[in-house]
């Protein structure tokens, strides 16, 4: 596993935007769920949901769950579809729970419908599934969520490791 600082990490995430599938409009969830960018990272889902593994994440181990059409907020999504949503995160929250047995997991939308100058986020809904291995004050949701105290990546040996572990993790906690 690598950890990036800021400046690594948002550098290479650069480098990924310029790798996007042209259908996908810079759109990276809509790269991932719909054009098949990134297949190696999908950890699972349906005909509605994607689950993958973050590949610059806050956290070993760090999801997203989104829906697969491009819709910038979730109270634009029907009840019944935000609640689909959610069932995908909860079994996101047992693969993890199964496969790092963590002190805590932290769940959170952050993403934004307004373009950020950082260009850390992008607008298509997307829920953060991070699975928190340490205590104290590297715990804290301000540390946890931000750039600035770096952001994992994997190689690629680790990440066909991983996103097999967790794909069987996944299928089994859907039951
Ligand atoms: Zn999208």
């Amino acid at each position: 596993m690598l950890l990036l600082d800021k400046e690594s990490a948002l550098a290479a995430v650069a480098l990924e935007k310029t790798r996007l599938p042209p259908a996908a409009e810079g759109c990276v969830p809509c790269a991932f769920a719909r054009h098949g960018y990134g297949a190696e990272f999908v950890i699972g889902g349906d005909a509605e949901f994607v689950v993958v593994l973050d590949r610059f994440g806050y956290r070993e181990g760090h999801l997203l769950v989104a829906p697969r059409r491009h819709i910038e907020r979730s109270s634009a999504l029907a009840e019944d579809e935000y609640l689909a949503l959610q069932r995908w995160v909860h079994r996101a929250m047992r693969a993890v729970d199964a496969q790092f047995e963590p002190p805590r997991i932290f769940v959170a939308e952050l993403g934004s419908a307004e373009p950020l100058a950082t260009g850390t986020s992008f607008p298509h809904v997307h829920i953060h599934v991070v699975p928190i291995h340490m205590r104290g004050e590297e715990a804290r949701p301000a540390q946890v969520f931000s750039w600035t105290s770096g952001i994992v990546a994997y190689r690629p040996e680790e990440a066909v490791a991983l996103v097999a572990a967790l794909r069987a993790r996944l299928a089994s906690a859907g039951c």
